[in-house]
């Protein structure tokens, strides 16, 4: 494989377009635990290709089932389990993925490709692709795909809207992180006759009861360390596997916007225990700090105030292992 360094952003979609109408067979891949940006993408990117005739799959490597609150996405009939994603295809397109290890086992089909598009808003993006369209400065990677489409001529309908919105309101925060241009590209997915209300609230705004007593154990036991970060303080919590037992990745996901609020807090981070000493964790920051680069010194990654990573310990272990990388 060769990697092609467009010069503009123009030429770089050029050559994305290229790669887009020669392939015959094609893999989208999502990354590992998919939020809706990463799945919005993916599908809307193979709904083009499957009405171009392009034989697609879409997939990611783990978990195995879909987040409920995704289930209704258009194109989710193109989702394959990780063991059916056929093994040479012309094109590998990844979406929203800032490194080839959040590919997890499916990382191994970019090797098989011709090609190997990327197409992501990670600051961090390690350009694992032989073309790489990566703008860090978009809200979501649904955001740089409707970039993509207009490029290529292709019309934003109601299902691709959907798609994209989904991605749009999750990584935004409900439009709360921002940008001039963010409310224009709303409206006009909303104007394809999308329900956005119905869309937000099936993916942000909708969990079991179950949730509720989740949310008093974990957030009860809440520390602030008002210390930590040069005094700038670091509020955190843990969701141990007892806490989370029959609640859904959503329930899991949803804690980290709450501790993130605390105001004596430069930095909010939740411990997401996976197994016995296996923990991931997302990371938050307000303003003064670049979480992504105390993420990748922690072998993760992400935005600069939005990151996670993976740790491995008890958890005062992993709890004093970020307090060091802190710094
Ligand atoms: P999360 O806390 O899971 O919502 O993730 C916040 C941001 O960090 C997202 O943009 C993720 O893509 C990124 N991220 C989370 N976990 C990892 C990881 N293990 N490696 C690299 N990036 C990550
Ligand atoms: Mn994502
Ligand atoms: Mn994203």
């Amino acid at each position: 494989m060769t990697t092609t360094a467009p010069t503009s952003v123009n030429d770089a979609f050029a050559a994305a377009i290229e790669l887009l109408e020669s392939a015959r067979t094609a893999t989208v891949l999502c990354h590992v635990q998919p939020d809706a940006d990463t799945i919005g993408s993916g599908l809307a990117i193979a709904l083009v290709l499957r009405r171009r005739g392009v034989s697609v799959q879409v997939a990611f490597a783990s978990p195995r089932e879909l987040p409920e609150s995704m289930n209704e996405l258009p194109g989710r009939d193109l989702l394959a389990a990780p063991d059916d994603v056929r093994g040479v295809v012309d094109l590998v397109v990844t979406v929203d993925a800032g490194s080839r290890g959040r590919l997890g086992t499916l990382a191994d089909r970019i090797d098989a490709a011709d090609a190997c598009l990327v197409i992501d808003h990670h600051r961090s993006n390690t350009h694992f692709g032989t073309l790489n369209i990566v703008d860090a400065d978009a809200e979501s990677t649904t955001a740089v795909i409707v970039r993509l489409l207009d490029a290529w001529n292709v019309p934003v309908d109601a299902d691709l809207a959907h798609c994209l919105f989904a991605g749009l309101v999750t990584d935004t925060g409900s439009f709360r992180w921002v940008r001039p241009g963010s409310h224009l590209l709303a409206e006009r997915l909303l104007a394809t006759g999308i329900d956005g209300a119905a869309i937000a609230r099936k993916l942000l705004d909708n969990h079991p009861f179950g949730w509720l007593p989740m949310l008093g154990s974990v957030l009860g036991s809440a520390t602030l360390v008002p210390e930590a970060v040069g005094g700038r303080g670091l509020v955190y919590a843990a969701i141990l596997r007892g806490d989370s037992a029959g609640l859904r990745s959503e329930e899991i996901e949803s804690v980290i916007d709450i501790v993130r609020t605390t105001s004596e807090a430069e930095i909010a981070a939740v411990f997401k225990q996976q197994s016995g000493d296996e923990w991931t964790v997302s990371l938050r920051s307000k303003t003064a700090v670049d979480v992504a680069a105390v993420a990748s010194r922690l072998d993760g990654g992400g935005h600069r105030n939005a990151a996670g990573y993976t740790a491995h310990g008890t958890k005062a272990d992993v709890v004093d292992a970020l307090i060091d990388a802190l710094g």
